[in-house]
């Protein structure tokens, strides 16, 4: 099966740009997938089309078989998205946030509190539950939005620049936490503009530039062509 398939994808936003021109991509079911390309190629794009925030132009998107169009309800639990930008509510303490999410998928207390515990201690925020968001560093952020997109235990973990801006050793215990969750069943998907994180952690890669996929291959293969 899977995990992902895209067909055909264009978007021209308001102003008339073209940030997508047909964009196919097909991502199976246990995948560790890199969607790699310099700043402005379509990334966010692509992503914001997946989960619903952005409206696409043309084409189709299927997660698991469902598309979007059709049932975005049913699509939706089997994703989990961590955005590049923070949107949540600074003011709201980190087990709050974890936790008040899972009340949108329908997932009652009592299941979310244990599920929230091992994810901030795999994330390291545990000792942070109680703080208000505000005062985590930045790659804490960025952490707690990852706690927050695994509270339903999706199929699919899709990350916008998960480690921009973040600092080596951190960077390397998320890819280690990531590499953890694949491991243990969970599609991943992210975008990066450094080349060796898609090197690092991924199977195989689809390189976009100006809304254009120029190459869709395995990770081994693209580094013996370098
Ligand atoms: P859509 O065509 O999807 O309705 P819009 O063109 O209306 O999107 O723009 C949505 C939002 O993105 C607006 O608030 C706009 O200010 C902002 N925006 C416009 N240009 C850019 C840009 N180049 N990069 C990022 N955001 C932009
Ligand atoms: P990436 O994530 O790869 O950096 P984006 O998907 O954010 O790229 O943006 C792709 C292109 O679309 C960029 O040239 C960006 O300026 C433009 N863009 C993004 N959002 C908007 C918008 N709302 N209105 C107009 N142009 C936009």
């Amino acid at each position: 099966t899977n995990a992902l398939s895209i067909k055909n994808l264009s978007k021209q936003y308001g102003n008339g740009f073209e940030a997508l021109k047909g964009v196919n991509l097909t991502v199976e079911a246990g995948d560790f997938f890199a969607l790699l390309g310099p700043n402005g190629a379509g990334k966010s794009t692509t992503i914001g089309i997946i989960c619903s925030l952005v409206n696409k132009t043309g084409g189709s998107v299927e997660i698991f078989g469902v598309d979007i169009d059709q049932d975005f309800a049913e699509a939706k639990k089997y994703i989990g998205v961590v955005p590049q930008e923070f949107n949540f509510n600074v003011f709201e303490r980190v087990i709050d946030i974890v936790v008040n999410q899972a009340g949108y998928y329908g997932i009652p207390r009592s299941e979310a509190l244990p599920r929230a515990e091992k994810y901030l201690r795999k994330l390291s925020l545990w000792d942070k539950r109680f703080n208000p968001a505000r005062e985590l560093s930045g790659g804490m952020k960025r952490r707690l939005m990852i706690a927050r997109a695994l509270i339903h235990e999706p199929q699919l973990l899709i990350l916008d620049e998960p480690t921009a801006g973040v600092d080596i050793e951190i960077r390397r215990s998320m890819w280690e936490f990531l590499q953890e969750i694949n491991q243990q069943g969970t599609t991943i998907i992210l975008t990066t503009h450094y080349l060796e994180e898609a090197e690092q952690l991924c199977r195989n890669i689809a390189i976009i530039d100006s809304g254009n996929i120029v190459k869709n291959t395995s990770v081994k293969s693209l580094l013996q062509t370098l």
